[in-house]
C-alpha cells in the first residue's frame, strides 16, 4: 500500500489534541480571596478525550494545594483503564505534579485524565509549567533484586497465564513477568471464544463436529492466498486439534472458566467457538485469578528485558525492569509469551514488509513489540520463514466510519478504479486483498441507509481521506482513478444486485446497489489483529536453533511461535486457542523437566 504514513498521522494527532483540549467547565468553586495562595479554592471539571469518548474529572482546590482528583465519568474499556484510573488521581495528589508516568498500556486513558486535570489547574488559576516539571523521585529509589524459582514465564497474555497455570498444576514454582499495567495483552481483547471440536461441551448442546470438518476448512481458507506457501505443517495442525480439546475441558475442570455459548462466527457456520460471557478478558481474568490464588506471582509493569545464558549457552534466567528497579531472575526454565509484532513497524519492515505502515492502525495489544521473538533472535533461535499478519479485515482513518469495515455490502474499489474482490470474504482474506493494491476505497452512496455516514463524511470534506461527485464520473476524478474503469465497475455491480450475477462470486442478498448521489469514496486499509511467525519450536514448545538444536531451558508459544499453523489466512477461534493450548503444554513440559532435575 503507498500511503503518506507521517502526514496522515500528523493530522490525526493534531485532530486526537485538538480533541483532547476539550471544553473543562468549572461545576462549583466556593472562591476565596487569592491571597498568595496557588490556586482558587474550589471544585472543578475537565474532560479530556479516551479511547471510548470523553473521561470526566473532578479537582478540588485549597488556596495551596490539590485536595482531591476523582474520575467521575467514563466509558474506557474495563481491566485495561483500572491501572490510570485508580493510579493517576492518587499520584498527582500525593506528589502534588502533573509530571506523572502514562501508565503503559493505557496511554490515551492516562492522557485524557492528565489532560482534564490540566484544564482543571488552569481554571483554578494554577501553573501548568510547573506542575509538570518531572521529579527525579523514582530513579532515586532504583533498587537492583535478584530472584530465584523454577519457571519464568514472561508475557502475561493467553499463553503466558496458561503456561503459568499449567506448570503450576504440575508442581513448579513460577513468577510471571508483564511488561503492562494489566495481564491480558491481545488475549484479552479478543473475543475469547476458543475453537475445538468434539468436546463434551458441544455434546451436551448436541452439536454434531469432528477435526474433519475442522481440517477440511483449514486447507480451504489457506488455500485462498499464497498458495505455494510453505506452511501450515498439518502434522502440527492436526496434532494442535486434538490438544485444543484437552485445553477447552482445562479450562473449565482446573481453571475454573466457563463458557456461556457456543457459535460458528459468521463465515465459519460449525458451532466450535467456546465462548465465555464477556470475551477475552474473561479468560485472562479467570486464569489470573486461579493461579493468583495459588500463590504465583505476577509482576506487571516489569518488562522483561534480556535472557541470561551460561557460559554453554544455556539459559539460566531473566533480567527484567520493575517499577523499582532492575531485577535478575535466576530459574531453570523461561517460557517466552510475549506475543507478535503486530505493533513494531520496523519488525513488520523486516519480516512481513508488504504489511509496513499497518503497526499503528493494528488492532493488537500494545504490547504487541515482538520482544520474545528479538530476544530468543540473540540466542540463535531460528526464526519460521514467510511470517505474516492476522489480518482483521481492513479500517479507515475517519473515525465516522468506525465499525463500517465489517459491513461485507459494500462495495470497494482499487486505484484502477475496478473491484478486486468478493467484498464478502473472511476478513482475514479481505485484508490480504486490500494489502495487494495500491491504494483501496470504499464506495458510499446517499441513500437512505447510508444517510448517517454521508452527511458525516459530507461535514469532513475537504479531507485527503474521502473524494465525493455528485456522479460517478465526477466521483472518479476526485479519486484519480479511470473514469471508464469505475462507471462500467459500478454498472456491472449494480446489475449483479439484480441479476445476482457477480464476477467476484458475491452472493446477490450481500451486494447493495450503490445509486444514489452524492457518492462518497473513503480510503481503507489493511488492518492487524496479531501476526504469524516467530521461532521454531519443537513438540514441546522448546525454541530451535537452524540446525534443529533446543536452546536448553527456552520454551515460546502462542505468537511468538505460531507460523507453523498458517499460510496467510486466520481460523476463527483458533488463535486463542493456539496460545492457550502452546501456554499449557510448554508449562507442563517444563515443570516437568524441572522435577525430573533436567
Ligand atoms: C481485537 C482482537 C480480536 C481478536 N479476536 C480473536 C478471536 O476472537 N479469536 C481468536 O482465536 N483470536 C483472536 N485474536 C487473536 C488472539 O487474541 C491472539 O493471537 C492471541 O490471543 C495471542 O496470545 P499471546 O499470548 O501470544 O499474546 P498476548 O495475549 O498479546 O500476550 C502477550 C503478553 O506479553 C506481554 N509482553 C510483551 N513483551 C513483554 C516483555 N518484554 N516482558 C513482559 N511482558 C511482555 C504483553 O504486554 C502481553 O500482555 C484477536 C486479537 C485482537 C487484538
Amino acid at each position: 500500500m503507498k500511503f503518506n504514513w507521517k502526514k496522515s498521522i500528523t493530522l490525526l494527532l493534531c485532530f486526537v489534541l485538538m480533541i483532547s483540549l476539550a471544553a473543562c467547565a468549572k461545576e462549583t468553586t466556593n472562591e476565596v480571596p487569592n491571597g498568595s495562595g496557588t490556586y482558587k479554592a474550589g471544585s472543578y471539571t475537565g474532560v479530556g478525550k479516551g479511547n471510548n469518548g470523553d473521561v470526566k474529572v473532578e479537582v478540588v482546590f485549597d488556596e495551596n494545594s490539590i485536595v482531591s482528583v476523582k474520575v467521575l465519568e467514563h466509558a474506557e474499556t474495563d481491566g485495561i483503564s483500572n491501572a490510570p484510573i485508580d493510579r493517576i488521581p492518587t499520584e498527582i495528589v500525593e506528589n502534588q505534579t502533573l509530571a506523572v508516568d502514562v501508565i503503559a498500556g493505557a496511554t490515551n486513558t492516562s492522557n485524557a485524565i492528565l489532560l482534564a486535570v490540566e484544564d482543571c489547574v488552569k481554571q483554578a488559576g494554577g501553573n501548568v509549567d510547573s506542575l509538570k516539571l518531572a521529579t527525579d523521585k523514582k530513579d532515586d529509589n532504583k533498587t537492583e533484586t535478584e530472584m530465584s524459582t523454577d519457571v519464568v514465564v514472561i508475557g502475561g497474555g493467553g499463553t503466558g497465564l496458561a503456561a503459568a497455570a499449567s506448570a503450576h498444576e504440575h508442581g513448579a514454582d513460577v513468577i510471571v513477568l508483564e511488561k503492562l499495567a494489566t495481564v491480558g495483552g491481545s488475549t484479552a481483547l479478543s473475543g475469547g471464544g476458543i475453537s475445538a471440536t468434539g468436546t463434551r461441551f458441544q455434546k451436551e448442546l448436541g452439536i454434531e463436529d469432528s477435526k474433519e470438518s475442522w481440517m477440511s476448512l483449514w486447507k480451504e481458507r489457506q488455500s485462498t492466498s499464497n498458495p505455494n506457501g510453505k506452511y501450515p505443517d498439518y502434522d502440527v495442525v492436526d496434532t494442535f486439534m486434538d490438544e485444543a480439546i484437552v485445553t477447552t475441558h482445562w479450562l473449565v475442570d482446573y481453571i475454573k472458566h466457563a463458557y456461556t455459548k457456543i457459535e460458528g462466527f459468521g463465515f465459519d457456520p460449525v458451532a466450535r467457538l467456546h465462548f465465555p460471557e464477556k470475551g477475552g478478558a474473561d479468560v485472562t481474568n479467570n486464569i489470573e485469578k486461579f493461579i493468583s490464588a495459588e500463590g504465583v506471582q505476577i509482576l506487571t509493569e516489569t518488562p522483561a528485558t534480556d535472557l541470561l545464558t551460561d557460559d554453554s549457552g544455556n539459559v539460566i534466567g531473566v533480567i527484567a525492569e520493575g517499577p523499582e528497579g532492575r531485577i535478575k531472575i535466576n530459574a531453570k526454565k523461561v517460557i517466552l509469551a510475549t506475543g507478535g509484532f503486530a505493533k513494531n513497524e520496523e519488525l513488520l519492515e523486516r519480516l512481513v514488509p508488504q504489511m509496513a505502515g499497518t503497526a499503528a492502525m493494528s488492532a493488537a495489544s500494545v504490547g504487541s513489540t515482538g520482544d520474545g521473538i528479538i530476544m530468543a533472535e540473540k540466542l540463535g533461535a531460528a526464526l519460521y520463514e514467510e511470517a505474516w499478519v492476522i489480518g482483521l479485515g481492513m479500517g479507515s482513518k475517519v473515525q465516522e466510519l468506525r465499525g463500517i469495515e465489517w459491513d461485507s455490502t459494500k462495495v470497494l474499489i482499487n486505484e484502477k478504479g475496478e473491484r478486486f474482490m468478493n467484498e464478502s470474504s473472511h476478513y482475514a482474506i479481505v485484508t490480504n486483498k486490500v494489502s495487494e493494491q495500491e491504494q483501496v476505497w470504499m464506495l458510499i452512496d446517499s441513500s437512505e441507509g447510508n444517510a448517517k455516514h454521508a452527511e458525516a463524511l459530507k461535514g469532513l470534506l475537504p479531507n485527503d481521506e474521502i473524494a465525493t461527485g455528485e456522479t460517478f464520473e465526477e466521483l472518479a476524478k476526485a479519486m484519480g482513478v479511470s473514469e471508464a474503469n469505475l462507471v462500467n465497475t459500478m454498472k456491472a455491480f449494480n446489475e449483479g444486485a439484480k441479476t445476482g450475477n457477480d464476477a467476484f462470486g458475491k452472493p446477490q442478498a450481500m451486494i447493495v446497489p450503490v445509486e444514489t448521489g452524492s457518492y462518497y469514496a473513503v480510503k481503507f486499509y489493511p488492518k492487524t489483529m496479531g501476526t504469524f511467525g516467530g521461532v521454531k519450536t519443537n513438540e514441546n514448545y522448546q525454541v530451535l536453533k537452524a540446525d534443529g538444536s533446543v536452546i536448553n531451558n527456552l520454551y515460546a508459544g502462542g505468537e511468538v511461535a505460531n507460523k507453523v499453523l498458517y499460510n496467510q489466512v486466520y481460523m476463527s477461534g483458533s488463535a486463542v486457542q493456539f496460545a492457550l493450548t502452546s501456554g499449557r503444554l510448554a508449562g507442563e513440559h517444563a515443570a516437568k523437566a524441572v522435577l525430573a532435575g533436567n
